[in-house]
């Protein structure tokens, strides 16, 4: 027999052996004897209250052994003779397209501007040390695309696109650890991610899949509104029935294609802002309620944090404990800060994007000359000024938290995770009044919320703009684009997804879509 139970486990006792199959035996009335295992379903931290709490969602198999498979198969197929479906782009609305193709029987070719993972490296330590941004190989473009120098948090609010788990036991099959199907925060790390996404393409590359890297799509060739060739930045011309348009929000060439060839856009609302960093023990002092260190069986601390202020969300995105702010920029001449972590998350930064709602119907008047791609040419303003901003360089605007509410230029910093480096920059009076002055109000209430956590040791960095696609790329109801037969516009720049988890799902259905009747 399996019982499935709720376990409450406090600090003390969460260090003891075996402490779930005595939780276990003292709930259901058994004894140990009768538990043949114990399987963690899911773990969460409750630190609300002075008393931690570790809940834990646990299976006990009673008298019964622990099945060694799981109910998740994957049946790729030989598909190096199959007919074809090309997919452009390799991040995680890529792959998982590639990945469900060959389930489905039909042969992806993905088509990557970028470089492999291990190549793409030389070129982050560029960006990092030279200020050099290659455009077509960064912290966004690449293999694995904006997902694999990511943070890779696996949390997603969007359960009712797909199937989560289904993507998760993807991920463990290639790799990651089996704690991302346990945890409630799954996170597999910035470490770790490579890895996974090179076992991916060698999945991809065995079942007969192709793979082209360094193939930046540079034009659609159409003809009777269906599209029938994608023409290469080398010249080359590749004839094609269906196509995964999986290029990310940060292709701003490819949303500049289609408004050129007159293919509907939509302008969508996004939001932008800054990245706070504090000194991780900050964090964790306010959330554990601790002096000095934290308990070793607790992780880093996070936050979530929102607001509205004047009819908008403020809130926090993307949280790092432990973590790295990155350079993120696509291009020179602009700067964009995102941020990750390792695995373990043990650096001694906490940091967050807090962004700020735009209404794109409301708020960009001034931008209404731009069209649909109002929202991406005032991303692309903010970015540049952040650049002009920090030096000129991939160096970036900063200032102390508490000055930046008080409306004072810092005479100096704190340290930084980011290693391009940081210059201080009146930020409270550079960003538009929109996203500055809410921002301001907005870490107010955030430093009430959180005691401690409105002060003079963080920094803000600007600017974290790329939070989500301010374009939407429309499609019908079988996924294809309304007025472009072929064409799947899929993940994150279709606008379909916000991180990688629902990009993924994304893929996988955008595969199904695409393959239908062919
Ligand atoms: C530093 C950082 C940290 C992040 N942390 C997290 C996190 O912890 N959790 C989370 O859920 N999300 C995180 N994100 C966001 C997440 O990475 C994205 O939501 C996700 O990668 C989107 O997937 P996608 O496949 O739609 O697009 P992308 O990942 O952007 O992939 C698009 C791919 O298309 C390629 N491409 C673009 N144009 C062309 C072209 N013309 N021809 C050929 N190829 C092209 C690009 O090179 C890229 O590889 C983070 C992002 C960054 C930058």
């Amino acid at each position: 027999m399996i019982k499935e139970i709720q376990v409450r486990v406090n600090l003390q006792e969460e260090s003891q052996k075996d402490i779930l199959i005595l939780k276990a035996t003292q709930k259901l009335g058994i004894t140990s004897n009768e538990i043949s295992a114990i399987k963690v379903l899911r773990k969460s931290i409750d630190a609300r209250k002075a008393t931690i709490i570790f809940n834990y969602k646990v299976a006990v198999y009673i008298n019964e052994p622990i099945p060694e498979t799981t109910n998740y198969t994957f049946e790729f197929k030989d598909v190096s003779k199959a007919k074809e479906v090309h997919i452009i782009g390799f991040g995680p609305a890529g792959m998982f397209a590639a990945l469900r193709c060959i389930e489905l029987g039909f042969k992806p070719i993905v088509l990557e501007r970028g470089k492999k993972v291990q190549e793409r490296r030389r070129d982050l330590k560029a960006i990092n040390q030279d200020h050099n941004v290659n455009e077509d190989s960064n912290y966004c473009f690449g293999e694995g695309g904006a997902g694999t120098y990511s943070d890779g948090k696996l949390y997603t609010r969007s359960l009712k696109r797909g199937d989560v788990r289904r993507v998760f036991e993807n991920f463990v099959f290639h790799g990651a650890t089996q704690q991302i199907l346990i945890d409630a925060h799954p996170h597999i790390g910035t470490n770790k991610l490579p890895k996974v996404v090179e076992n991916i393409r060698e999945t991809i590359l065995k079942y007969g899949g192709e793979i082209h890297f360094e193939s930046r799509v540079v034009d659609f060739i159409i003809k009777n509104n269906t599209l029938k060739a994608l023409q290469l930045q080398n010249g080359n011309e590749i004839a094609v029935n269906r196509v995964i348009l999986a290029t990310g929000h940060s292709a701003r060439d490819i949303y500049y294609l289609l408004h050129k060839k007159e293919i509907a856009l939509e302008a969508k609302s996004f939001a932008m802002g800054v990245r706070v960093e504090h000194p991780q023990h900050i964090i964790d002092s306010i959330q554990y309620h601790c002096t000095g260190e934290r308990n070793e069986l607790l992780p880093a601390a996070a936050y979530s944090l929102v607001q509205q202020i004047k009819g908008r969300g403020v809130y926090s995105f993307c949280m790092c404990p432990g973590g790295f702010i990155v350079p993120a920029a696509t291009a020179n001449g602009e700067v964009v800060v995102n941020g990750m972590s390792p695995s373990k998350r043990n650096n001694h930064f906490a940091n967050s994007g807090v962004v700020v709602e735009i209404n794109v119907d409301e708020d960009l008047h001034k931008y209404e000359q731009f069209g649909v791609l109002k929202g991406l040419e005032y991303q692309k303003d903010l970015e540049k000024l952040a650049f002009t901003a920090g030096g000129r360089s991939q160096t970036a605007p900063a200032q102390r938290l508490t000055d930046f509410v008080d409306g004072k230029l810092s005479t100096n910093l704190n340290d930084c995770s980011y290693q391009p480096g940081l210059k201080s920059a009146p930020l409270h009076s550079l960003l538009p009044k929109i996203i500055g002055g809410r921002l301001r109000t907005g870490f107010k209430y955030f430093g009430e919320k959180l005691r401690g956590y409105h002060t003079s040791e963080a920094n803000i960095v600007g600017v974290e703009s790329r939070t989500s696609s301010p374009v939407n790329i429309p499609r019908k109801e079988n996924l294809e684009h309304p007025e472009i037969n072929g064409l799947f516009p899929c993940g994150e720049g279709g606008g379909y997804a916000g991180g990688i988890v629902s990009a993924a799902m994304d893929g996988e259905r955008c595969a199904e879509a695409a393959v239908a009747g062919l």
